[in-house]
């Protein structure tokens, strides 16, 4: 249940399901209430000076605490996630290990930006400085396909910065989140500081970005709940809060008649199937050159006929379930939905998964052009389109016209091409010659533009500078009777 001023309550009602078995109730979870949601508010904004004051290398330690709680519990949270999530075991381990990177990056920007004021130059008799401070509660809302990562990088982020935090996890992987809280309590962060309120978007995220207490909110999550959240803050009395919302993408790819036939279709196939197309950074539209398409498709479609689908515990899983139904007959409905524009090529069916389950068949789709797709379809269906690479400009207009821009691949041998795909498709985050999943945090700090998100990026520079307010401090030295530095001038 929710965890308020350190409290965790054990009798939930909520049956958690295992997507892979949903005869599988893996857990009961009590959704938070409107009393949690006050008492939240009543002790962050009594314990967030504080968190604030300790300065930035304090929060790093606890920071890198948590980080080292994460690797000692992370065979716990690779079968939670795996339970809760559907997620595979080789994925488990990576967003552990994302987690982990996001407490140890963001403890090093605590460090360096948060522990003292900088001074900055000026007059003669005057002293300048600046310093950055929490802006008060922040309200962290997260999506399921990244349970413990996103979870754990936001509310990092949040507390680096100096904030209290309410964290509301997405209903579907509310244990995960539940266990990520307790580490970060376990590992020093004070009872006041840091809430859980697990509970659905509209009965608890919705109030939650409405409360008179609130400081700013981060998303992550579909572009749509992102308009929603924005659309609250718009209409709150009070200050103006920031959003940081990061959203979906419909993200592309194109090829070229240079690009190397096992490499393209290896990146292909896992940056489009892999975590069964549940990342906002998923392939959805391979854009293949005229000349080569048939062959690239023929490669597509047999090596979709080695994908291994069934229980994410397994090792020999490649592929696990949706996240739930919804998720299910969502895609269920945009293969039914599909026009006279697009023909299914092939779609992977396996024998003997369980009856009672949410396996989504990865699916290969080729359109003529991507006029008809109207918005991201967040699971395993790849489009492919036939295009000339001479003429991009025919092709690359329509897909900007989406306003989307997330992640985009470019497979080819020439400087030339690569330079001018990026010309024309501006994205947050480009990947040549290689899948374009897996951002590492530090390494490839990642985000979108346009509908895609309102940067800054996760795991990047700019990042905790937008949970901050920014203070100068102006002393007239003179007026103490001169400027020390001077009198110091040997
Ligand atoms: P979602 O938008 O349905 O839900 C996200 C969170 O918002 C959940 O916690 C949900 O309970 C909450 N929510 C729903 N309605 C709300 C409301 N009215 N007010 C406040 N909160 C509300 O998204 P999802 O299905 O959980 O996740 C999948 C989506 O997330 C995809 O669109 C994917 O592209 C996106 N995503 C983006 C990134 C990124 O970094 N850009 C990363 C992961 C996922």
């Amino acid at each position: 249940g929710p965890i308020v001023d350190g409290k965790s309550s054990t009798d939930g009602k909520h049956d958690v399901l295992c997507p892979h078995d949903l005869s599988r109730v893996i857990g009961k979870m009590k959704w938070a209430g409107p009393k949690d949601i006050e008492k939240a508010f009543e002790a962050t904004k009594k314990a967030q000076p504080t968190w604030d004051e300790k300065g930035g290398v304090a929060r790093a330690d606890i920071l890198r605490e948590m980080g080292n709680k994460l690797e000692e519990n992370m065979d716990f949270f690779i079968a939670l996630m795996s339970r809760e999530g559907g997620k595979t075991l080789a994925d488990g381990v990576a967003e552990v290990r994302e987690a982990v990177d996001f407490c140890r990056y963001y403890a090093h920007e605590a460090e360096t930006h948060f522990n003292q004021p900088t001074r900055l130059p000026g007059p003669t008799g005057e002293t300048n400085h600046l310093s950055l401070h929490g802006r008060g509660t922040f309200v962290c809302i997260s999506p399921w396909n990244f349970p413990l990562a996103i979870f754990t990088g936001q509310v990092a982020a949040a507390l680096a910065a100096g904030n209290a935090v309410i964290a509301k996890p997405a209903e579907q992987t509310s244990f995960t989140a539940f266990e990520a809280v307790k580490l970060f309590l376990e590992a020093g962060v004070p009872k006041g500081v840091l809430h859980l309120l697990p509970g659905d978007g509209e009965t608890i995220g919705a109030p939650l970005t409405k409360h008179k207490d609130l400081g700013g909110v981060c998303f992550t999550g579909s572009t749509e709940v992102a308009r929603l959240i924005n659309k609250t803050l718009a209409d709150r009395e009070g200050p103006i809060l920031p959003l940081i919302a990061e959203t979906g993408g419909m993200n592309a790819m194109f090829v070229d008649t240079t690009a190397l036939r096992e490499q393209v279709i290896d990146d292909i196939v896992s940056s489009a199937f892999g975590s069964a197309g549940q990342r906002c950074s998923a392939l959805r539209i391979a854009y293949l050159p005229d000349d080569t398409a048939d062959m690239l498709i023929d490669g597509i479609k047999g090596a979709m006929d080695e994908l291994q689908l069934g229980d994410p515990a397994l090792p020999s899983t490649d592929i696990g379930p949706v996240i739930d139904k919804d998720a299910e007959t969502t895609l269920v409905n945009y293969l039914n939905g599909l026009g006279k524009n697009a023909k299914i090529l092939k779609r992977v069916a396996p024998d003997g998964l369980p009856e009672k389950q949410t396996f989504f068949f990865p699916t290969l789709i080729e359109m003529k052009n991507i006029e008809s797709m109207e918005r991201e379809v967040f699971g395993p269906v790849l489009h492919v389109v036939r295009y000339d690479p001479d003429r991009l400009n025919k092709v690359a207009p329509q897909l900007e016209a989406k306003d989307y821009g997330l992640t985009l691949g470019i497979h080819s041998r020439l400087e030339s091409f690569s330079r001018e795909v990026r010309d024309a498709v501006k994205v947050g985050n480009t990947y040549v010659n290689r899948s374009m999943t897996g951002a590492v945090v530090g390494v490839q700090p990642f985000g979108g533009e346009g509908l895609s998100g309102t940067g800054p990026k996760a795991g990047g520079p700019h990042y905790l500078q937008r949970f901050a307010v920014e203070r100068t401090v102006t002393v007239n030295t003179a007026a103490q009777g001169g400027d020390p530095d001077l009198l110091n001038l040997t």
